[in-house]
């Protein structure tokens, strides 16, 4: 539906964007996701018309968008900086992009109590915005954005202003909005969305596909599961939360994966495709991969011992860090019952890793 092609965007002497291409089909929630500064919101800009591309095209339906302006692209917004009408009531933020299109009172008033119900405040129309809570207020806003049937609907960092406990509440739910409200003309698939953000929780929950952008270049794009289950580079490693990263060199390939490290021989059940023995990779050891074992086990597979160094109780998780080889670190999230059952930090513990945490990475 949407063709972003060969788009590059240069501020002053500085590139911010690197020739990045990307289709979006209808109906898809495509999150772009990367560290503060990589060009995100500069590439949602220039979708949006806000910017205009130095070069390359962004096309709807095939349709060559340059020159059309940003109120004639039909697209919605919910930017942080397209701040709600704060001394008006929610029927009157809502009714906002419609009251443009000049429809009638009533068409109006009925597709704001639609909305209203899809976000979960039916019978908020006579609230005053300054009277909700900071999460209504965004609810507000992407009824306010979804309310005049938007051909694709952009978003950026829009639950940033919330704190952690509202965030993840919504997080679930917006997916659950989005891909409940019709799209235009199709009323089986739902909306067509382009969501920015540099949490990488926000998009694994929400999207379809993640864009992740690393110094305005496209790192790697895939759904949330393969992402997670196979980095394709260090950098996106990282960025997910995968701190373990080792280097090793391949024992066995396809379909036993078996590699050298220094933490000893691991198996894994994947590795990069048309990789053979002895060549050079990455394991990358997930965070949820490890489980505690008896320090005295023995003759299984994927043991790694070390010294605890830190531990670290979140609640549902608690967080071990464990030194080997003298400085080399490794971090793990273990379930957070596993807390009680913890050595004191400078003592050694065995974990065992699950072959399906572990990752290879072609080097
Ligand atoms: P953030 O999450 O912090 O918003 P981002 O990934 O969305 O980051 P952009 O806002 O697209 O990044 O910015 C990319 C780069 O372009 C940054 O280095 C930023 O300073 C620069 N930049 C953005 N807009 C302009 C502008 N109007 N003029 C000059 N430089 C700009």
């Amino acid at each position: 539906m949407l063709t972003i092609r060969n788009v590059s965007k240069t501020f002053g002497d500085t590139p911010v964007l690197h020739d990045i291409s990307l289709e979006v089909a209808a109906g898809e929630i495509v999150c772009l996701l990367g560290p503060s500064g990589c060009g995100k919101t500069t590439l949602l800009r220039i979708v949006a018309g806000l910017e205009q591309a130095g070069a390359g095209q962004v096309l709807l339906e095939g349709r060559d968008l340059a020159g059309v302006p940003v109120h004639r692209r039909g697209f919605g917004f919910m930017f942080q900086d397209f701040a709600l009408f704060p001394h008006r009531n929610v029927h009157d933020n809502v009714a906002f992009g419609l009251r443009m299109a000049g429809q009638s009172r009533e068409a109006l008033a009925g597709r704001v109590r639609e909305m209203l119900a899809l976000v979960g405040l039916a019978g908020l129309e006579a609230r005053q915005v300054h009277e909700l809570s900071g999460g209504q207020q965004q609810r507000v806003a992407l009824a306010r954005s979804l309310a005049p049937h938007p051909a694709l609907l952009l978003l950026d960092e829009p639950l940033g202003s919330l704190d952690r406990t509202l965030r993840e509440e919504l997080m679930g739910e917006l997916r659950r909005i989005l891909r409940q409200t019709p799209a235009g003309s199709d009323e089986a698939a739902g909306i067509t969305s382009i969501y920015v953000t540099h949490d990488q929780q926000e998009a694994l929950a929400i999207a379809d596909r993640v864009v992740i952008m690393n110094a305005g270049h496209i790192e790697q794009i895939g759904a949330p599961l393969a992402l997670y289950r196979q980095p394709a580079t260090p950098f996106v490693a990282r960025f997910l939360g995968m701190e373990n990263l080792l280097p090793g060199q391949l024992v066995d390939a396809a379909p036993d994966w078996l590699v050298a490290t220094p933490l000893g021989l691991l198996r894994s059940t994947a590795g990069p495709a048309g990789a053979t023995a002895g060549d050079s990779v990455l394991a990358v050891a997930r965070p949820d991969a490890a489980r505690l074992v008896d320090l005295a086990a023995r003759d299984e597979e994927n043991l790694v011992a070390g010294q605890l160094q830190e531990v670290s109780f979140r609640g549902s998780q608690v967080k071990i860090t464990l030194s080997y080889a003298d400085s080399q670190r490794l971090v793990f999230d273990l379930p957070g019952h596993a807390a009680g059952e913890l050595p004191a930090p400078g003592q050694w513990l065995q974990i065992q890793l699950d072959p399906a945490g572990i990752s290879l990475l072609a080097r």
